[in-house]
């Protein structure tokens, strides 16, 4: 018998929708004003890039923030919401681009007008505004087209991921309409000589296979981590994860930890938590 997992059941609170548009739209449209006067100014194509990482980040992460306060539990609906705010973002941007560019004096102000945009990303993309490399050749034409689908892709691709990723995997209690309190890393373990087969216990929910385990040192590089998300206020909902943590280095020499999941939000009784604990308690006594 597998163990069950939690699913969000797509529920939307009142709020929801509102909170996600107004927060999202609010930031995406004053990011894309901001971003439109720092990529006329800031000539490193390198350093545009981050701003377009971080213009969608920051945009699917408010909608993924307003997501959690309107008790969103629709990934794809946070997620589609993340993306029309990344559109409209971009739009901003292309639409004060010539302002930013060329100023007030030559250009009479924002191009919010469709045709009159369409217009303008032509003549963009036949002379070039911008170079690039030592030589700083103008980068205009397909290459440039190419380099607006990349900047258009990582902002939509960022916001959506964000946006949809900040509730994807937090439980929520239906019987009290309120999220679980979630508690990471309530234990690091490791099975005993290497034996894998009380991993696969504990991931088909069996809890009492933790007791085999041993708990591990602080400072361990690889471990097992144990997650569980409570609901604050009933005994109803109660959910374990388990996580495989390893600790790698890179080429300088950098730690990287990397957590891998093995079984997210398994669902339990409020009984078996109680039971964790008190395992756990046993093992660092022991
Ligand atoms: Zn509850």
């Amino acid at each position: 018998m597998t163990v069950e997992t939690y699913r969000h059941s797509g529920g939307i609170g009142a709020l929801g929708i509102p909170l996600m548009c107004l927060g999202g739209g609010l930031t995406t449209v004053t990011l894309g004003v901001a971003y439109a006067y720092a990529l006329a100014w800031i000539p490193f194509v390198y350093v545009s890039f981050l701003l377009t990482a971080g213009f969608g980040a920051l945009v699917g992460l408010v909608v993924g923030i307003c997501a959690k306060l309107g008790k969103v539990r629709n990934p794809l609906v946070a997620g589609i919401i993340g993306v029309f705010c990344a559109i409209l973002g971009l739009y901003v941007a292309w639409a004060f681009d010539a302002l930013a560019r060329f100023g007030s004096d030559e250009i009479p102000g924002p191009m919010f007008a469709p045709d009159l945009l369409v217009e303008y990303i032509k003549y963009f993309y036949e002379e070039g505004f911008w170079g690039i490399g030592r030589a700083n050749a103008t980068v205009s034409g397909m290459f440039l087209a190419a380099i607006w689908a990349a900047e258009a892709i990582v902002l939509i691709g960022l916001a959506w991921l964000l946006s949809s990723g900040f509730i994807s995997t937090h439980p929520f209690c239906e019987n009290c309409q309120t999220w679980t309190n979630q508690s990471e890393g309530i234990a690091k373990i490791n099975p005993p000589h290497g034996d894998v087969s009380v991993i696969e216990q504990l991931c088909d929910g069996q809890i009492d296979a933790i007791s085999k385990f041993k708990l591990c040192d602080p400072e361990a590089a690889d471990y097992i981590r144990i997650d569980t998300a409570i609901c604050p206020t009933c005994t109803e909902s109660n959910f374990v994860s388990v996580y495989v943590v390893e600790t790698t280095q890179d080429k300088d020499g950098n730690n990287k930890v990397e957590s891998k999941p093995l079984k997210q939000n398994m669902i339990v009784s409020s009984e078996e938590t109680q039971r964790l604990s008190s395992i756990l308690e046993e093992l660092s006594a022991t």
